[in-house]
């Protein structure tokens, strides 16, 4: 038996709006005494919500699964990002893919199963069109050099067949009420989600068949027959595990020195009133990606029981190993979203920001994920680099097929890939990537 204890627990910065504007539910209880399971996932993101659905997909019903997580559900990274499930190569440099179009064609087939696997959950669970919508996506530029970005994508999307429609400055203008925009690109294939809503949304829909267990985090970790999982009040021992915390497997002693650890960060208006509305314009529902891919991301959503119409917007990326933001990049992101804001929406003067976050994504040096059986009957389903509505849902579906069936069409895609590879050793990296960002951002101009 190896034992491993949990070197840090998630944290993450400012509150999870998606989550404070929706209705509290019922939530679930935390782990109070020792229970056993066959199966357990740890981690209730994209990734184990996935692997969650696809056991209860795949094993006999006599075959028990716990989930447990940290926090609570929906507050964590999985409930704060901008909710963009995108099906395409989110780089806008088609540069970047010269000769690489067999890889970009099945990366494409997997975002697309990964998208259908939660449409099939949204629809399943009985979730409005304000917590999944199978929007496509439009990406948008405010400047020469971001048109150029478009254009060199669209020369992409033409070599791989794929259909795409451009928005003029009049079209933009309609969709998102803001003169800001000059040009936009859309294609159909990718969706938009409330990511708290869709979250809870698909816990409860998976309550009778999956217990799940809130602020319940696992502690150490001792492998054996049976694995036994600590949590502050009670032991879980467990079958199998599928490891689904992201960049947090590095916490549990797994892929040390190989994942970059980057926070970005966002900003929510409070509630906009029917006059701020009016001066807005523009459709009740949109979201537009930035054309450069250090730019800013916008999204409009319209009042869903109750949450208000409100504008959300996303930029700052930073690294941060110790796996935790300084209260310094909260302050950066401040200044730079108002100013983001005040670009996009002058008609908006005076709207504060009810809520201000940043959450956590996991990369690695060569975008490969930290995915496999780590040890007998441990499985890593992490590492999502950027894309984790999509890259963790396709990895906990992908982490239960390989779990329970050894092999599989969707495995046979999935598994074409190397581990992740070493970092360069501290302080160049951080201070290397920090600085390489900070020009990149300064580079992105007027796009952010
Ligand atoms: C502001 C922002 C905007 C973003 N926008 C987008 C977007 O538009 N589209 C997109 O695809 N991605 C986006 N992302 C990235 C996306 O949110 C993540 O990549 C995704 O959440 C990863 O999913 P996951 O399930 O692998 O990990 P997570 O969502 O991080 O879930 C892992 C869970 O494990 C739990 N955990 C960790 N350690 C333990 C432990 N010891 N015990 C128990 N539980 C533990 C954590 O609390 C967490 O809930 C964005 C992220 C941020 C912060």
């Amino acid at each position: 038996m190896t034992q491993k204890k949990i070197t840090r627990l998630p944290k993450d910065p400012g509150p999870a709006a998606w989550n404070s504007i929706i209705e509290p539910d019922l939530g679930f209880a935390s782990v109070s005494t020792d229970i056993e399971a066959d199966w357990v996932i740890v981690g209730g993101g994209w990734s184990g919500l996935a692997a969650a659905r696809r056991l209860s997909q795949l094993l006999p019903s006599d075959e028990s699964i716990v989930l447990l997580e940290a926090k609570r559900l929906g507050e964590g990274p999985a409930g704060r990002n901008s909710g963009f499930m995108i099906d395409l190569p989110h780089d806008l440099n088609s540069d970047t893919y010269a000769g690489n179009n067999d890889h970009d064609l099945k990366q494409i087939k997997l975002n697309r199963q990964a998208i259908d696997f939660a449409e099939s959950a949204a629809f399943e669970y009985g979730m409005p069109k304000a917590v999944f919508s199978r929007s496509g996506k439009i990406t948008a530029a405010a400047t020469e050099q971001g048109i150029q970005h478009l254009e060199s994508y669209s020369k992409h999307l033409v070599e791989m067949g794929e259909a795409f429609k451009f928005k003029s400055a009049e079209e933009m203008l309609g969709i998102t009420g803001s003169s800001f925009y000059i040009k936009g690109l859309q294609t159909e294939g990718g969706a938009m989600v409330q990511p708290a809503a869709f979250i809870r949304a698909c816990a409860n829909g998976l309550r009778q068949r999956v217990q799940f267990f809130e602020n319940s985090p696992v502690i150490e970790l001792n492998s054996g027959t049976p694995h036994v999982l600590k949590t502050p009040a009670g032991k879980v021992r467990a079958r199998n595990i599928i490891l689904a915390v992201n960049g947090h497997i590095q916490s549990f002693g797994f892929y040390p020195k190989r994942l970059l650890h980057v926070f970005t960060f966002a900003s929510m208006t409070r509630k906009l009133s029917p006059s701020e509305l009016q001066a807005l314009g523009g459709q009740s529902d949109w979201g537009i990606l930035p054309a450069d891919p250090m730019g800013t991301t916008v999204r409009k959503i319209s009042n869903y029981s109750g949450s208000g119409d409100r504008l959300i917007i996303r930029n700052l990326a930073t690294l941060n190993q110790s796996l935790e933001a300084p209260e310094t990049d909260m302050r950066r992101a401040k200044a730079m979203q108002d100013h983001s804001f005040k670009n996009r929406f002058p008609m908006l003067k005076g709207v504060d920001m009810e809520y201000r976050w940043g959450g956590r994504l996991c990369l690695s040096l060569n975008s490969m994920p930290a995915f496999g059986e780590l040890e007998e009957r441990i499985w890593s389903a992490c590492c999502q680099n950027g894309l984790g509505t999509v890259k963790g849902t396709l990895s906990g579906i992908a982490a239960a097929e390989l779990a329970v069936l050894g092999s599989s069409d969707l495995l046979t895609d999935f598994l074409e890939h190397q581990a992740p590879s070493k970092l360069p050793p501290e302080p160049f990296l951080s201070l290397g990537a920090n600085m390489t960002m900070r020009w990149k951002q300064w580079q992105a101009g007027k796009e952010l």
